[in-house]
């Protein structure tokens, strides 16, 4: 049976003329729960607001005891109010005291009651509170009756959202949507950053939400919805998207649900009760989001993600332009927050305009991260519906270092955090006072200190830290942030961009290290057992020269008449050094056949991280012109453990003897024979472990450009002879130190290292 479809228009008609009356607030929640109370024919009409505190509070009611408005209240999740809350979901029963949710409250004056029906007040899918009708009689509230009470209720959220119902918020604890929220995910780019939301795909604001005429919103509907179909269709069946993939995954999603019957009846529905066709999308998908958020399957969420996307299209389609903050509106301290971003989303945004970055996706290896990190931007990602908890204009602030989003913080803890990005100031600032010192010991050792970089972006720290030269370059991140392998020219556009920036410092480029966690999207990878053990790096461009050898021709063209270093990643055994030369070689006699400007000088050389090559020293330093140890590979072969497994990553100490007597065994190795050696894992950029390699004997580190100055600083103040006095003999047989870290950080007290 269906009630009169007139009553829920007429219902919205009436709250339109209400919401226009200059009124007080609470004049105005009086007038609405009058107008619903006659519209469904119901003795009781309540509302009930979420405070910051978890306590849903009377905020007007008809029929109740006026005198329990702002004094009767209930816990989410306490009797059927709250369970209403807890669940965002509606709920209809014809005998309400015999639930076994029912709480009974005295002050209102309830018992009377038997029927009880009560809708979640939903914004963005985020409950702000509870609206209730109930009768005397036994009755089951019609579904119509049900559509036309979550109408309402988004007028409500409405009034909720526009901050009205503050001014009268009896208790200074404020109305939930202003709620402080710390959220957990995980710190994927060092630093912290205080500032204000900027929404990165922001909510298209609905304000037009009761129709004029509902006989046009749905032929509006329809219209936008045409549109929205030719456009998922033409994208589709344009050759730009690859057959299979990711993309056109998400694509394929997008024309099911924009497709699907059920949807669109829903929001048909919605617009005959009343709404505008705009109001309608946003209806239905809050109350398909709050159904879906309790969630956990991932695969569920993944497409909830794409309904939103697509609720937003159609929004969009109806309200007819773009939203969204230009370039030219963003705030001096935006904080971007978003469910995820591609690397030229973010490189837009550009490294002066904002001062954070939030993502409900994102991980360590995205291409998103590897740019945030080169722009030296505080983010945290992996933060569960940060985007429907956080409003446009919220101050919030991100920690990078610990993974903890505050979204509108308290004055103690903003002032916390403020003091902390000033700390972080005075010592940045004291750093880069040393950028021009030389790096030299206390005792007059002279070192080398460089920057490990992997995009142009990074270029610019090299003057910024005062970084001797490029000690690493990693190639793959240009891989890995581009939509589609980089043919030769692009390849060698950026490395002679990265040279010019380099302005003659010298720069070392490793050739690609793809496979293992690096993974490019557009080259089908296989499924490995063990990838970081697996077909990746050297292994990958000696089975594949064509790769390699089409690398190499660009770094080869880039270089002209310059100098050329190049190392090779994950070598286990000295022949792939060999084979990887004559590569090279035959590229160079391929160069000159052809009549092109070949570099000046090629040094080649050999990234030491596979253990075995530990064993193969003599043979290697014979034939390379340098060597690279990268302690971060050498570490997880050599103790067997993941790098990137939180569970094991630090288990063992990396200042443990068993892997200094490694490290120093390949410094002594290269000393003898005269080869340059450097170390450019993240060991480096530690300075207590600097101090630890430089009594090594390593002299020439590179690492992140931020390290730069703390390791400078701890250099200049150590005496680097009586450092390898105290720590040389302590590797020798006949002691029982596990970890040399007490030994360095006891001298760094005695000696007054700056540390
Ligand atoms: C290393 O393994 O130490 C290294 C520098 O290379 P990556 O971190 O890129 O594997
Ligand atoms: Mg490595």
């Amino acid at each position: 049976m269906r009630s009169n479809l007139a009553g829920p228009r007429l219902l919205l008609r009436r709250l339109r003329e209400v919401m226009a009356e200059p009124i007080t607030a609470q004049e105005r929640l009086d007038k609405i729960v009058v107008l619903i109370a006659s519209n469904v024919v119901a003795e009781v009409c309540s509302v009930y607001i979420l405070r910051a505190d978890g306590v849903l509070e009377l905020y007007a009611t008809e029929g109740l005891n006026r005198s329990a408005v702002h004094n009767a209240s209930l816990r989410v999740g306490q009797g059927l109010v709250g369970l209403i809350a807890a669940e965002a979901r509606p709920l209809n029963l014809p005998n309400a005291s015999a639930h076994p949710g029912f709480a009974y409250l005295p002050e209102t004056g309830e018992e009377a009651y038997n029927s009880f029906l009560g809708v979640p007040i939903l914004r963005a899918g985020r409950t702000l509170g509870v609206l209730v009708v109930q009768n005397q009689s036994h009755r089951t509230y019609l579904e119509d009756e049900v559509e036309a009470l979550q109408t309402t209720a988004m007028v409500i959220a409405e009034m909720v959202a526009a901050g009205e119902l503050e001014a009268i918020a009896q208790k200074a604890t404020g109305l939930d949507l202003s709620r402080p929220i710390t959220a957990n995910g995980v710190g994927l780019s060092e630093g912290v950053g205080l500032g204000h939301v900027v929404l990165h795909e922001p909510r298209v604001v609905v304000t037009n939400l009761i129709a004029e005429d509902t006989d046009t919103e749905k032929s509006r509907l329809e219209a936008a919805i045409n549109r929205l179909r030719l456009s998922i269709d033409d994208l589709l069946a344009s050759g730009e998207i690859a057959a299979t993939g990711e993309h056109r995954e998400v694509l394929e999603a997008y024309r099911m649900f924009a497709y699907d019957r059920g949807w669109i009846r829903k929001i048909e529905d919605a617009i005959k009760n009343g709404l505008t066709a705009e109001a309608a999308v946003e209806k239905v998908q809050s109350d398909t989001r709050a159904r879906m958020l309790r969630q956990t399957d991932p695969y569920l969420r993944e497409r909830l993600h794409d309904l939103d996307d697509l609720a937003h299209r159609l929004i969009r389609e109806l309200m007819g332009r773009e939203h969204g903050p230009g370039f030219d509106e963003l705030p001096q301290d935006a904080i971007i927050v978003g469910r995820n971003m591609g690397a030229a989303e973010l490189l837009d945004y550009g490294r002066d305009r904002i001062r954070g970055l939030v993502l409900e996706e994102g991980g360590p290896t995205s291409h998103v991260t590897i740019v945030a990190r080169a722009l030296g931007i505080p983010m945290v990602g992996l933060v569960d519906d940060i985007v429907s908890l956080a409003d446009g204009g919220d101050a919030i602030i991100v920690d990078g270092d610990t993974g903890e989003v505050h979204l509108r913080p308290a004055a103690d803890l903003e002032n916390a955090y403020a003091e902390k990005v000033r700390f972080r100031a005075r010592r940045q600032a004291q750093y880069r006072r040393l950028r021009n010192k030389p790096s030299v010991t206390r005792d007059g050792v002279e070192f080398s200190l460089q920057m490990n970089a992997g995009l142009l972006v990074d270029l610019p720290h090299l003057e910024e830290s005062g970084a001797a030269g490029v000690g690493l370059f990693r190639t793959e991140l240009q891989f890995m942030v581009a939509s589609s392998f980089p043919r030769m020219r692009e390849q060698q556009q950026q490395y002679s961009q990265i040279l010019d920036a380099a302005g003659g410092k010298p720069v070392t480029f490793r050739s690609l290290d793809i496979g293992g966690d690096k993974v490019l999207p557009y080259l089908r990878s296989i499924q490995e057992e063990n990838p970081a053990m697996g077909w990746r790096a050297l292994r990958l461009g000696l089975d594949r020269p064509g790769l390699l050898r089409t690398q190499i021709r660009a770094l080869l063209h880039a270089a002209a008449g310059r100098d050329l270093k190049l190392m090779f990643p994950m070598v286990a055994v000295v022949e792939e050094f060999l084979e990887a030369k004559s590569l090279v070689d035959k590229e160079v006699k391929h160069l000159r056949q052809h009549g092109h400007a070949t570099p000046e000088n090629i040094r080649l050389g050999v990234m030491v991280e596979v253990p075995s090559l530990l064993y193969q020293l003599e043979e290697l330093m014979d034939c390379v012109d340098f060597v690279s140890v990268g302690s971060n590979d050498l570490f997880q072969f050599f103790c067997a453990v993941d790098r990137g497994n939180t569970r094991v990553a630090d288990r063992f100490d990396t200042l443990g003897v068993g892997f200094l007597r490694a490290l120093k065994s390949i410094a002594d190795a290269a000393h003898k024979a005269h080869v340059p050696v450097t170390l450019c894992g993240e060991l480096a950029g530690r300075p207590l472990e600097a101090m630890a390699l430089l009594a090594l004997g390593f002299k020439d580190l590179s690492m992140s450009p931020a390290s730069l100055g703390p390791v400078k600083a701890m250099l200049r103040t150590v005496d680097a002879g009586r450092l390898s006095a105290r720590l040389l003999p302590r590797l020798e047989p006949g002691h029982n130190d596990r970890s040399i870290r007490d030994v360095l950080q006891r001298f760094a007290a005695e000696t007054d290292v700056a540390l």
